[in-house]
């Protein structure tokens, strides 16, 4: 079978039309992509300037249908769009949580009444949302979690503990995963709610990654109540609802050419030679070939998953694949950053940021070991242990 890699002439048209877009509306700024202190979170108000710009031209929501006030792009568009983002260096998924995870699953399985309260004003820009799942005790292992949420009337009363919630500072509201029955299977005494982050008994404590950065929160709750209405499906059914919320993550593309943009940088400064005739050694130009080869790969990957989502297919352990590769990768590189300049690439390009940044992306959307369990049961067939 012929591998058609190129675009097609409707394709090359969209595309040009995104430069275009991007060239005349990117705030400069944003231009170096989102590392630097606090990440995008330390730049919003870059990042809201070039939000609204994406939302008023119609694009913030790339997969809703128009009925809702989304793009209704094509899988093949929307990659596309994403695809020339990350070349520029600017956020992809400007709309965050709201746009890339809550408002999908609220078109699915939300009331009329939720749809009309929360799908305008994410749409908008107006709420920030943030994801309420991990716990201490329930990461991996999701349906371990033992948030309590105890029906108290027109209300749920909520109380408990989430961890690794990101954005949970700035955000308003929360969609959350909290047991309402104990005694059951452990994924079927769960149910979806959506918090309003401003109610009595929340507390936001935002922790410090090694990097220094402040993206995460620990957030506890306190008798909190919930009213009823804000529950998305049935009582006791959220994890098929949570689980849909995981669906539309979408290919990693936008890392997949993050990665090659950051080897790019390392090579410019690799190429004028300034800092150390290690550089120029065999050892660090075999290196970077294997580096050049690896990113290669990861673009591929992520083509294969986009390509199976074209066609209707959905990815499983292929999209494992895409993910294991990159976020390990994007480690091989700043590991390259770190071998060649050593204390002295904090001063010149901040490496010991990305290397110490890259860690979560191993962990972060399931981690390299769970990956590697999906690729290994699904993939390659073997028998669970
Ligand atoms: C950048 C980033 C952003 C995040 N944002 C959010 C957010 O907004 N909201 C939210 O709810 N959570 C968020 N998380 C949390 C994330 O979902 C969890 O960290 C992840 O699911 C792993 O869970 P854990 O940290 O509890 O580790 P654990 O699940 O406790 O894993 C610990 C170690 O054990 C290994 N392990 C676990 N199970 C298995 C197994 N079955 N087989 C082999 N090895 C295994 C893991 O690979 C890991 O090495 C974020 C995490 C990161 C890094």
């Amino acid at each position: 079978m012929a591998i058609q890699l190129g675009d097609s002439p409707e394709e090359a048209a969209w595309r040009q039309e995104v430069r275009q877009f991007i060239e005349q509306e990117a705030p400069a700024e944003l231009k170096t992509g989102g590392g630097g202190e606090g990440g995008l979170f330390g730049r919003m108000g870059a990042v809201k300037q070039w939000r609204d710009k994406v939302a008023e031209k119609g694009w913030i929501a790339p997969s809703w249908p128009k009925q809702y006030g989304g793009a209704e792009m094509s899988v093949v568009g929307q990659f596309i769009m994403n695809e020339e983002f990350a070349e520029a260096g600017v956020p992809s998924n400007v709309g965050g949580f709201g746009v890339m995870m809550i408002g999908p699953t609220l078109i699915e399985h939300g009331t009329e009444e939720q749809k009309e309260e929360h799908l305008g004003r994410i749409l908008r820009g107006e709420v920030i949302w943030c994801q309420g799942y991990s716990e201490p005790g329930a990461g991996s292992d999701l349906a371990a979690l033992q948030t309590r949420a105890v029906r108290d009337g027109d209300d749920y009363v909520l109380n408990g503990q989430k961890i690794w919630t990101t954005g949970a500072q700035y955000s308003d509201w929360m969609y959350m995963l909290a047991r309402t029955d104990p005694e059951a299977p452990k994924h079927r005494g769960i149910t979806y709610l959506l918090v309003d982050m401003k109610s009595p008994g929340i507390t936001v404590q935002p922790l410090t990654t090694m990097a220094g950065t402040q993206t995460f929160n620990e957030v506890f709750f306190e008798d909190v109540r919930v009213p009823v209405q804000n529950r998305v499906g049935e009582e006791n059914r959220g994890w098929y609802v949570g689980t849909t919320t995981l669906d539309f993550e979408r290919s990693s593309i936008g890392s997949a050419i993050g990665v090659r943009k950051s080897l790019e940088g390392l090579m410019r400064r690799a190429k004028e030679g300034k800092e150390s005739s290690f550089e120029r050694s065999a050892s660090v130009r075999h290196e970077f070939v294997d580096r050049w080869v690896e990113a290669e790969v990861a673009k591929m990957l992520s083509y294969r998953v986009i390509s199976m989502q074209a066609a209707g297919m959905i990815p499983n352990y292929e999209a494992s694949m895409c993910k294991l590769f990159t976020s390990e990768l994007q480690q091989r590189i700043a590991n390259l950053s770190m071998h060649l300049y050593g204390m002295h690439g904090n001063v010149i390009n901040r490496s010991s940021m990305g290397y110490m940044q890259g860690v979560s992306a191993t962990i972060a959307g399931g981690t390299t070991e769970v990956q590697k369990n999906i690729m290994a049961t699904r993939g390659l067939g073997l028998p669970r242990g």
